[in-house]
């Protein structure tokens, strides 16, 4: 039998124009592998997508997508306690400002790379454009290590790399703000060196403290707003989270709302992580064992490991969660911390739904078996969205000079995770009826993004 009898021409077509596109990228980018990743399945949606619309084929917006409108890339250069001296490199990627300032979070943690940074700017770019707020899409960080400095040295840290970071951003320029390593107290320093420099008070960053120009709820929302992806990805089944057991990763801020929000809903949380291993608790975590992590991870800045011997339970070391039965996972800590194998034990252990609190952390082959599968499948830039959304919302407070309530924010998330899902079914829906959460955020995600390119014109 030739190749053709076996798979329909225009799928062949399509699949050279994939790995034409991919080599080209790839050539182009050396190495960047994160960022290969993640360009390759927005691509793998969007050619197709496309196919049909000459416009935006012309105009070639996806190529545009894939090259950031700049990248930075400076010196950090800071003094620890013992007056040694330490330089680091700080970046600041702004991928796409079509449709609003650059908005995205700065992560400090030793891995970040020029790569890691434009694969979640990239990412960023889709993410804010689902959350239908006027917010383009950034990201940026530096290679420094939190973990073990004293707070005077972060402080340091933090003021050398506003001190230059400061050149590129503004309220209506680039608003950062947190991601991994880089919380409030670290935000807190940010912004005070900006105020510091340019003498003016102005919403440059989100994830602020109450005291001064922040929003509630921006530190549970991230968090929340996985878990109310997740209620809906499961109403729709006529599903609801109560009495679901739900493995969850990471013990961050994703992971601890997130957990916080699953023990409100009725679920039985059994799993926590961080990079050292994960603890297994099967009579479920609660609200009073969630206070001692929060002090456990925030305050005294320890190990998960200390959780396992407090409340006797097992700690597996170097090990992830995904081998322990559970109806729902969230991956809330970081990119490609669930393989294919990993998912093929979830899947084969029962689990209905995936949420992604964290950005890309399933790798392609995990998200390619869990639509095989048709688990029910959000991947981080429709479920991780409410934290940047409430960002978005701080910015909007910040600009009125006025401050919401819990309660009128936590509504407003609710609403923009919904009509994430609604988006992502929109663009997502299979003939079989399955919905593809990972081809509707992206044909979304784009939608938008493309529509203003295209007004634009050719820049
Ligand atoms: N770092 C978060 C994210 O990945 C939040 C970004 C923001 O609030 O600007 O979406």
């Amino acid at each position: 039998m030739s190749k053709q009898n076996i798979v329909p021409l225009e799928i062949e077509s399509m699949n050279e124009e994939l790995a034409n596109f991919m080599a080209n990228l790839k050539q182009n980018t050396p190495g960047e592998i994160e960022f290969h990743q993640a360009v390759e399945e927005v691509a793998e949606i969007i050619l197709p997508y496309i196919s049909d619309k000459p416009e935006i084929k012309t105009a070639k917006i996806l190529e545009r997508l894939t090259e950031p409108d700049r990248s930075i890339i400076f010196r950090v250069t800071w003094e620890d306690d013992e007056g040694v001296i330490h330089t680091n490199r700080g970046y600041r990627v702004q991928h796409n400002n079509a449709i609003g300032p650059y908005k995205g979070g700065l992560r400090f943690h030793p891995t970040v790379s020029l790569s890691i940074l434009k694969f979640l700017a990239f990412e960023q770019t889709f993410k804010n454009s689902l959350t239908g707020l006027p917010l383009g899409g950034g990201k940026g960080g530096a290679d420094f290590d939190p973990k073990g400095k004293s707070d005077r040295e972060i402080m340091r840290f933090c003021q050398s790399f506003m001190t230059e970071l400061s050149k590129h951003i503004g309220p209506y320029t680039d608003v950062p703000a947190g991601d991994i390593g880089v919380g409030a107290r670290e935000i807190s320093y940010l912004f005070g060196q900006y105020k510091r420099i340019n003498g003016k008070f102005t919403g440059v960053l989100t994830g602020k403290g109450l005291s001064y120009g922040g929003s509630l709820i921006r530190t549970e929302a991230t968090g929340y707003g996985a878990v109310y992806m997740l209620e809906d990805m499961l109403a729709v089944k006529g599903k609801s989270l109560e009495g679901k057991v739900a493995c969850v990763s990471g013990s961050g801020n994703v992971a601890e709302y997130a957990t916080e929000k699953l023990i409100e809903l009725g679920a039985k949380v059994v799993t926590l992580s961080d990079s050292s291993g994960f603890i297994y608790d099967p009579a479920g975590i609660t609200r009073e064992k969630l206070d001692y992590i929060r002090d456990l991870k925030q305050v005294r800045r320890g190990r998960i490991s200390e959780y396992a011997k407090e409340f006797g339970v097992e700690f597996f070391a170097d090990k992830r969660p995904w081998g322990i039965i559970c109806d729902v996972a969230l991956p809330c800590a970081t990119q490609n911390e669930l393989d294919g194998d990993d998912a093929k034990k979830l899947i084969q252990n029962g689990c209905i739904a995936v949420s992604e609190g964290a950005n890309m952390p399933s790798t392609k082959d995990a998200v390619n078996a869990f639509i095989a599968a048709k688990v029910i499948f959000a991947p981080g830039k429709a479920a991780n969205a409410g934290g940047v959304a409430v960002s978005g919302l701080e910015m909007t407070q910040n600009s009125i000079r006025l401050g919401w309530s819990h309660e009128e924010l936590d509504k407003r998330l609710r609403d923009i995770m919904l009509n994430i899902h609604k988006q992502c079914v929109e663009c997502g829906v299979e003939e079989d009826g399955y919905i593809n959460y990972v081809k509707g955020a992206n044909i979304a995600g784009f939608k938008k993004v493309s529509e203003a390119m295209l007004a634009y014109g050719v820049m």
